[in-house]
Parts: structure tokens; sequence; C-alpha cells
């Protein structure tokens, strides 16, 4: 089985990648102007609910109910779906849900050479990075959300996962749908654009019979499957095509109808500031004279289950992808989504990567955060992030102490060093007077700076006060002293 997540085999680490996202002033222009509206829109919505922390509990309760029994209700959600005209197939990682969804495109094209299909809310095909395994197929994927079109016309990657464009302003979509769609009359106005993308789109609505989606939520007592929107884009794509194949991660199962209630009050406010999506898409199987006449389920699994064994671990599947925790994370708002290598950007990226790929190519992103705890007061789940993000430094720490390059590495022999010293006063005693004889070099006033190696990290960026000549132990010894003579 092999796990992977959007490009982040691929991708520079975190450090590396945010040093260059820093120097981009338009992205960090762009990003903080959008997280600030979101922010500002949220706030105002969860004011105006006073339950709001008791939806959150509740939330938290089935979430972690359902993955307490995922098999049993992924089994039930099988069940009922086929039973209502779907079929459901399960994929244990990336490159089968792509063999899954290129099989069926080919048995429903019918030896057709040029095939095109239309995608939406599809967050978990770019996780499996179906276009570039649909592309080396032959068949040509049409984005249809809004943002997810601006980042596939700019070959692009997303930088949000609620708003993948988030990372360009308006006078840039302007000039990349002047190019692409051969416009040169457009203006950078809201309606033109958005009138734009709706008469390129139309026409692939139109004559496109293969639709792939994503989904918010898959019900198991009914068998349906959930989308959220925005846009109404969704909606066409879901409804029109001759069939419609739905890639889900299996997190995305929930047990009963009636939970809908509550996650729908609290998914539009966190994602977009609104009381509720203007486009709930709900939809169940097939019927007669009435959307799609094929409908297949692709259950992805793709690292998921084995985050199941391990309790804290297994929370990071609560997460219901509203965005929140990037918008409120000062992290994100400074490097943008890009810096991240993942498609999952931000504080939930930071531990669902990692985790899904056993640190394998992100064990930098545990590290990328603040650990302020914003991520934790918005999520409308309750995912304690930086309690996982500790939880995973642990990891990385651990892994890199069981390899002769980690026990020999500086920051570990510096811990190893420190950890003798705070066992044994007579030891810590003579380390502080190592330390009190050493700082002469960079002390300036009642300061340090300009250390060498890795605390030269922290005094380039944060005041450091010297060691002082008495230590709070001598001074008290000496007051004792005075005290008995
Ligand atoms: S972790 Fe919480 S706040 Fe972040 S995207 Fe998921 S549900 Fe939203």
């Amino acid at each position: 089985m092999s796990v992977r997540v959007g490009k982040t085999d691929r991708a520079a680490a975190f450090p590396v990648a945010a040093k260059t996202a820093l120097k981009n002033d338009q992205l960090r222009a762009n990003v903080r102007r959008a997280t600030d509206t979101i922010r500002g829109k949220r706030a105002l919505r969860v004011e105006e609910m006073p339950d709001w922390q008791q939806l959150r509990d509740t939330a938290s309760a089935i979430k972690a109910h359902t993955l307490r029994h995922l098999d049993e209700y992924l089994v039930e959600f099988e069940k009922n779906c086929e039973l209502a005209g779907g079929k459901v197939h399960w994929a244990r990682d990336a490159d089968e849900a792509n063999a899954i969804a290129i099989g069926l495109i080919r048995q429903y094209s019918e030896g057709n050479s040029h095939v095109e299909v239309i995608k939406v809310k599809t967050m978990t095909s770019d996780e499996v990075q179906m276009n570039v395994a649909l592309e080396a197929a032959g068949i040509t994927p049409i984005e249809t959300d809004l943002a997810d079109m601006i980042v596939q016309m700019g070959h692009d990657e997303p930088s949000h996962i609620v708003v993948p464009a988030l990372h360009r302003n308006r006078f840039e979509v302007r000039d990349l749908f002047r190019e692409t769609m051969h416009r040169p009359e457009l203006t950078a106005e809201p309606e033109d654009l958005t009138g734009a993308a709706r008469a390129y789109l139309r026409e692939r609505f139109l004559k496109v019979k293969i639709g792939v989606s994503g989904a918010n939520f898959a019900i198991a007592e009914t068998g349906g499957v959930c989308v959220v929107e925005s846009e109404g884009n969704g909606r066409m794509c879901l409804t029109m095509p001759d069939v419609l194949i739905s890639l889900i991660g299996v997190e995305k199962v929930i047990p009963r109808f009636e939970d809908l209630e509550v996650f729908l009050q609290l998914l539009p406010r966190s994602a977009t500031g609104e009381r509720m999506n203007p486009y709930n898409s709900l939809w169940c199987g097939v019927h007669a004279g009435d959307g799609p006449k094929a409908f297949h389920v692709i259950l992805l699994d793709n690292g998921r289950t084995k985050l199941l064994h391990d309790e804290m671990e297994r929370e990071t599947l609560e997460c219901i992808r509203c965005g929140a925790c990037l918008n409120a994370c000062p992290v994100y708002r400074e490097t943008g989504g890009h810096a991240y290598g993942s498609i999952y950007s931000g504080p939930i990226g930071a531990i669902l990567s990692p985790q899904l790929q056993s640190l394998e190519h992100s064990r930098s992103l545990p590290y990328a955060s603040t650990l302020c705890g914003a991520c934790y007061e918005v999520c409308p789940v309750k995912i304690n992030i930086p309690e996982i993000l500790i939880h995973l430094r642990g990891r990385v720490v651990r892994e890199d102490q069981a390899t002769l390059g980690g026990k020999l590495a500086v920051e570990n022999l510096a811990m190893q060093g420190a950890a003798a010293a705070f066992q044994s006063q007579r030891r810590y005693e003579a380390a502080q007077r190592l330390a009190q004889a050493g700082q002469m070099l960079f002390r300036k006033g009642d300061q340090l700076e300009n250390l060498p190696g890795m605390a030269g990290g922290w005094t380039k960026y944060r005041d450091l006060k010297a060691i002082p000549k008495q230590s709070f132990r001598d001074w008290w010894k000496s007051r004792s002293k005075g005290a008995s003579a």
C-alpha cells in the first residue's frame, strides 16, 4: 500500500518553503486580507448562536462515537447505498482509488478516444492526485468549483482547504481568465469574473456526461451522500451528468440523517461565516428520470484506518474540513498554504499529512505552529490540535533518536546534556557556572546576542536575557548566611 497526500513527497520541507513564502509580499497580503474577512464573518455568526459550545460538544461526541465504530457504520453505509441503487468500491490507497475511477470512466465512455469529466468538491481527489492519473490515462478533468477552476487554469496548487485560490486577488484572476478564456475585454469586477466563469462552465455542464465529486458527509442510515457549497456549480455537477462517481474518505461517514442537523449549523458558520450554505445537495442512489443514471462511491482509506488505533491520533479524523483553524493560525496567515507542501495546509494539515504518511515526507509539519491554541478555540468539532502537534513532535524526536545520525545530532546531544544536568544539583550548578563564563563573548548589556549554532535561531529574532552573575540559589545561600550571622 502506498499512501500519498498530494505532492507532499516531492515538496520542500516546511522551514525551507516558508522562507520563500515570507518573501512574497503580494501572497502574504492576499492571504491576510482573505483570512481577516472570513474570520470577521465567522465571529459574527458564531456570536449569534447561544448553544455554540453545546453544538461543538455534540459534534465531537458524534464523530468520536462514529470513529470508534467506523467498521460497522461503513458496512451499514455500503448496504444502504447499494439498496438505493448505488455501487460502493473500496480503495486502500491513492493508486487503487485512481484505478477504480479510471476503470469506471472508461466503462461509461464506451471507447470514446477523448473523454472529459467534470469535477467538484474533490479535495480527496487532490489527495490522491487524481487529475494527474486521469490525464495520464487520456481523460481530461475539468474543475467546476470556481476556486478549483482558478487553481487548475493557473497550473497552481490549492492553498486553503475551503478557498483553494485564496492566495490570488481578483486582478490576478482577471489576467488568468483573459489569457485562458481568450476574453481580453474582461475587467476585475466580481460580476464580470463570475459571469465569465459561469459562461465557461455552463458549456461544460451541458456536454460532459461523467461527474466526479467528493462529499462532506456520507450517511450510514440512508446510504446517502451530502455536499454543501456556495456557488451552485456542485449542484450542476451532481445532477446533470449521466454518471456520478463520488470519492469519499472513510472518515466522512456519520451514523444518522438527523446528525446532519448539528454539522450543517457548525460547518457553514466556521467555514465561510454563513448561517447556512446556499446549496445543500443530498442524494441517495439513483432515481429513474431524475439525476445521474449510475452512481458509484469510492470509499478511500489512504492511511486513515491506521490512525484509529491511537486515541489521540484518531481525533484528527473528526475534522469536517471547515478551514477555521487555518484562518486563525498565525503561522498559516504569514506563510499561506503552499509552504505546507500538502493539500491539507494550516494546523489541520500539520497534523493530518504527517500521520497519513507516517511522518515520512512531512516530519517538519508538526513544528509549523506556535502552539498558541487559536486553532483549538475555533475548531467546530473541538479537535485538540496543539496536543496532537506535541504528540507528533514526540514521535519525530523518538524516530530521530533511533538512528545513529539522530543520536549524534547537536540538538539531541544538547538535550541529553541538559537532561543529565537537571538530574543532579552538582551538575546543574557546574553547567550554570560554565554558561556564566561562556556567555561573556555574546553579552550586550543584560542581553545575549548572536549565539552560535542552533541557539542563534533564537537570538536572531527574540530577546534572551543573560544569565545573572549571582544565581537565585547563591543569593538564597548568602541571604541565609547573613541572617544567621
Ligand atoms: S481541524 Fe477543526 S477547524 Fe480545522 S478544518 Fe478541521 S474541523 Fe475545521
